[in-house]
């Protein structure tokens, strides 16, 4: 059996960093990838065009095909493209980071949910024009006669489903687990919908090149998706043996909890990035909560301090020790390689502070720091004296900023008076959603660029 194990960790002392594995981003992969997506977008494209001809759209319902066939493969190829989005491939992950990722699937969701609606609905129109059928006829004949379309009509509903779900208002009365269970049904749709592509598809019918290509993508996004989403998780997991070391109250309603394991010297992780956590005791083994490091690991230990808010994050204060862990990640890109300048600003406010601390650790030696913490008392100032020790260690400025907004202003002036260069400083900013927006607003105002603006968001 692998740890816990009783050897304290020193989180207080500053980080040796001696042999630590890191990771950099890959912006040429990223940009490779943006390229090839762009490029495949075309060949479905140029696909559709090639397989018109001018007889096929002159005759009747002919112009009404060709544009069912068209959003029927553009709305598929951008499923496919949402689905990768969210695979966690690592490059992508550090580079891009995984907020970012999220908005741009759910920015690609309403078109490829849209388009792959107005190919159910043009199709049936069209077929109906073409055959002088009634269109709930026709609707039913497609169901009932033709191959696999059964099965896609249930993949467009699960599809559907899925979207609604995830409109802001549902999303927002809905449980995080049961949302996340219902997304999944993307998947389902798209299995489904998968035959009647190959089968029906003007396309590929008589173009075995092309059928080989669109079923060879489809393999590779399933491959990538076992292999990232499940494949490398649970072999990291066996090899690392996670459990719970300890828990220890920091602040009211916030606990770092220690996690021991094996082999975390191979472990590659920058500070500011997080894990997605599930943690192994009973009603809690379904839930996968994303939790920032908040140190750098001290192998064999890793920690994340939590703040309960709901339902997950509270019953970890319940926890026992040895309870097993699994973790997925490292994630993210809030890390100091978004530096463009020399002098750093962090500034954080409530369990915000937690990635914060683990950023100010591996930052490069001799960077002009300053670190600006924000709190309503004293004690909800969660690692201030590790953050203290650290800022010390490199002769950087500590502020604590303590009281209710009203009384203490974090303004553009203020800022400008706690952080020295603050307009030719990288700043990073964590903390509650108000908090973080109006820091930004503050720091606009003085004046530093959009993009010397780094910040964490703790909700997707
Ligand atoms: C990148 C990132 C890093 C974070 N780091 C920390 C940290 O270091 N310490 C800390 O205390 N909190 C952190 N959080 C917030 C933490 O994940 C949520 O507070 C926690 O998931 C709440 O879960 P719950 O079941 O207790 O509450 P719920 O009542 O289920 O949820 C409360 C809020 O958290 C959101 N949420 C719940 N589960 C998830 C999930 N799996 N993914 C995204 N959002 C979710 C819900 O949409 C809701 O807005 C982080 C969040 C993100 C996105």
């Amino acid at each position: 059996m692998a740890t816990p194990t009783n050897k304290p960790a020193e989180w207080h002392s500053p980080h040796s960093g001696d042999g630590r594995r890191t990771l950099s981003p890959r912006p040429r992969v990223a940009d490779f990838l943006a390229g090839l997506t762009g490029v495949g977008f075309g060949a479905v494209t140029a696909l559709t065009f090639e397989s018109e001809s001018s007889a096929g759209l002159h005759s009747a319902g002919g112009w009404a095909l060709a544009a069912t066939r068209l959003s029927g493969f553009w709305g598929t190829y951008l499923l496919l493209i949402m689905v990768l989005l969210m695979v966690r491939l690592p490059w992508l992950e550090r580079t891009v980071g995984q907020d970012q990722l999220v908005r741009w699937h759910r920015k690609v969701a309403p078109w490829a949910t849209s388009l792959t609606s107005l190919h159910v609905l043009i199709s049936i129109l069209a077929y109906a024009q073409m055959l002088h059928n009634p269109v709930w006829s026709e609707a039913w004949t497609f169901v009932l006669h033709y191959p696999d379309m059964l099965a896609a009509y249930v993949g467009w509903i699960l599809l559907l489903v899925a979207a609604f779900s995830s409109i802001r208002i549902a999303r927002r009365k809905m449980r995080y687990e049961t949302w996340w269970v219902v997304h999944l049904y993307t998947y389902l749709g798209l299995g489904l919908s998968f035959m009647h592509q190959i089968r029906v598809g003007v396309m590929f019918i008589g173009h075995p090149l092309t059928t080989q290509i669109w079923v060879w993508t489809w393999i590779g996004a399933g491959i990538v998706t076992l292999l990232w989403r499940i494949a490398l998780p649970i072999v990291r997991n066996l090899q690392f043996g996670l459990r719970v070391a300890d828990i220890t109250e920091v602040a009211p309603g916030v606990r770092s909890i220690t996690v021991s394991g094996r082999h975390l010297d191979r472990l590659a992780v920058n500070g500011g990035q997080f894990f997605q956590w599930r943690f192994l005791a009973r009603n809690l083994w379904w839930h996968s909560h994303p939790y920032s490091l908040s140190a750098l690991p001290r192998p064999p230990f890793l920690r994340v301090t939590v703040k309960g808010l709901g339902d997950q994050s509270t019953a970890l204060a319940n926890l026992r020790v040895g309870t097993r862990v699994f973790v997925e990640g490292p994630y993210g890109a809030f890390t100091r390689h978004r530096m463009t300048r020399e002098r750093v600003v962090l500034i954080g406010a409530g369990v915000g502070i937690t990635p914060l601390r683990a950023l100010l650790e591996d930052l490069p030696e001799n960077r002009p720091v300053s670190v600006i913490v924000r709190a309503r008392n004293h004690d909800d100032v969660v690692h201030g004296d590790e953050m203290k020790a650290l800022v010390e260690a490199r002769h950087g400025v500590y502020h604590e900023l303590i009281g209710r907004r009203d009384e203490v202003a974090l303004d553009g002036t203020s800022l400008n008076t706690l952080a020295e260069g603050l307009s030719e400083s990288d700043v990073f900013v964590c903390g509650p959603e108000g908090f973080t927006e109006s820091v930004m607003a503050s720091l606009q105002e003085v004046g530093v660029p959009h993009d010397r603006i780094h910040f964490e968001s703790f909700t997707f």
